[in-house]
């Protein structure tokens, strides 16, 4: 792999001019409010019945009034991109890299313009919507450059009078259903890696975040991608369902809940008469994550490192953590520094910068997530607010291990404590779990530490440190069991699940 990619620096937040232009581009973003999101189907730009995106800190501030997409559109979608998959698949891989990375350059032009986007329409405190920008560029730089690599094929074994040759050819024309909490990175991550290897794409986005995607999509389109090649279409279930139903879809790229991927995969398995390919699903679906904490973990680690994996994000990210697995040895004084730490929490509008916990996305969210912690008496609850879809970060602690609050993705800032017996316990308990998408351990024992790495079922394991914020070409990010199907996004593999091998042989 091209050793040239570094991931986009971050930008230096708790710096005063760095502040100041941020809240310049969030004043100018406001004085633009709503946007308006229509579907973009090859050169139309098509109007259909509206659904607003709302501000989650501050809901009666519509941020964008969205045009949603019918069975019809999607249609309409799929057929542009089929034309546009003739012109796109053809273009060679230096072309279409290049247009990648001139949309990650457009990006970085807009790059607090699009923060203060995230921040409004996600909800995301700014330092995660300045990283959700940073890493929409990664994913459009990696992936262009991987699409390169990939160009070159694979060495074969040779034999005197054959000569063989394998190359990679794209699939055809890609589904793209992304979701609301990495707005822009995901989004322009699945889309990205489909059009690197000369697929044409139909977007339909969160419904919560449609202003996000269509960012990502305008640059792609400024930066040269054909408007066949890459359609827009904002709306719910609706337009999801014909996408993945839809005979003339190649391959299905979702990241969303496990609910939802398992529809998806028993749609898109169902042949529909005159279709004449496997579908391939990409799903990236839930997490259930535990943090194991070692008796001889330092603690002033493990403190921090909990609660930025459990409340950061209000703890709306696949890889947030919602249970840690204490040793006995240091499950009391844990316990009691969590619940005094979380008292420290500021909850608040996603747009301050002393922000630790925002509101959760909607009304709907905060409901499910509310249900949640009725079911049990909390150990200890932080602040709340009611001027927006706020949760209070909440703590439980010795919950039976088949509580639905142990066992359930919550996607909510919702931590519940066990106590173990040894490390060992804890994995047992990690083992038993349906979902293998992140874990953690705190500890000390480089034995301890290399058990654990090759016990543990999940995707990234992450020691001594908070288990979110997977960064493109450094932690591949992706899990096993029912926590996806897909190999690991940002990571040096993405790209063979969007092409196909063709091998030639002649005889010279
Ligand atoms: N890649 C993100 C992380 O490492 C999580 C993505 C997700 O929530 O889907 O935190």
């Amino acid at each position: 792999m091209n050793t040239t990619f570094r991931n986009e620096p971050l930008l230096e937040l708790r710096r005063g001019p760095v502040r100041n232009e941020a809240l310049q581009a969030l004043a100018a973003l406001d004085a633009r409010l709503p946007l308006e999101v229509p579907m973009l189907i090859g050169d139309d730009v098509v109007t259909g019945q509206v659904f607003a995106s709302v501000d989650p800190s501050n809901p009666t501030t519509v941020v964008a009034n969205a045009h949603a997409a019918t069975a019809a559109h999607v249609h309409d979608a799929i057929t542009a991109a089929e034309r546009g998959q003739q012109v796109w698949s053809k273009r060679p891989t230096t072309e279409r890299a290049a247009a990648l990375s001139r949309a990650a350059g457009i990006l970085r032009s807009r790059r607090f313009e699009l923060a203060a986007l995230a921040v409004r329409e996600a909800g995301k405190p700014w330092a995660e919507a300045d990283g959700d920008v940073a890493e929409a560029i990664d994913f459009l730089e990696y992936y262009a450059q991987n699409a390169l690599v990939l160009d070159a094929g694979r060495p074969l074994v040779q034999m005197p009078g054959e000569r063989n040759s394998m190359r990679y050819v794209p699939r055809g024309v890609t589904g793209v259903i992304a979701p609301w909490n990495f707005p822009l990175a995901i989004a322009a991550g699945m889309v990205s890696a489909a059009l690197a290897t000369g697929n044409a794409v139909v977007l339909k986005p969160a419904e919560q975040a449609p202003a996000c995607a269509k960012a990502v999509v305008d640059a792609l389109h400024a930066a040269g991608v054909p408007h066949d090649a890459l359609a827009l279409l904002p709306g719910g279930d609706e337009p999801g369902k014909a996408l993945v139903a839809d005979p003339r879809i190649h391959t299905i790229v979702f990241t969303g809940s496990v609910a939802a991927g398992l529809n998806i995969l028993q749609t898109a398995h169902t042949m529909v008469p005159g279709q004449r390919h496997v579908k391939k699903v990409i799903a990236e679906m839930g997490g259930k994550n535990a943090i194991i904490v070692d008796s001889d973990a330092d603690l002033d680690d493990v403190v921090p490192g909990l609660l930025k994996s459990a409340f950061g994000f209000a703890g709306q990210k696949c890889s947030a953590a919602s249970r840690a697995l204490i040793h006995r040895a240091v499950a009391d004084e844990l316990t009691e520094r969590l619940a005094g730490a979380l008292s420290t929490l500021r909850v608040g509008p996603a747009a301050d910068f002393g922000t630790d916990v925002p509101p959760v996305i909607d009304i709907a969210a905060q409901q499910r997530i509310e249900g949640y912690i009725d079911s049990a008496a909390p150990l200890a609850q932080g602040d709340t607010r009611d001027d927006g879809f706020y949760v209070p970060p909440t703590l439980f602690a010795g919950l039976p291990t088949d509580h639905k609050i142990i066992q359930e993705e919550i996607f909510g800032p919702v931590l519940s404590l066990e106590t173990v017996d040894s490390v060992e316990h804890a994995c047992e308990l990690v083992d038993a779990g349906g979902f293998a998408l992140t874990g953690g351990l705190f500890s000390r024992s480089p034995r301890t530490i290399e058990h654990v790495s090759e016990r543990t079922p999940v995707g990234n394991l992450y020691i001594n440190r908070e288990i979110t914020g997977a960064m493109v070409g450094r932690q591949p990010f992706g899990g096993g069991r029912l926590s996806g199907t897909g190999p690991k996004a940002g990571g040096p593999d993405y790209l063979l699940q969007f092409v196909e091998a063709r091998a030639v042989t002649e005889n010279t």
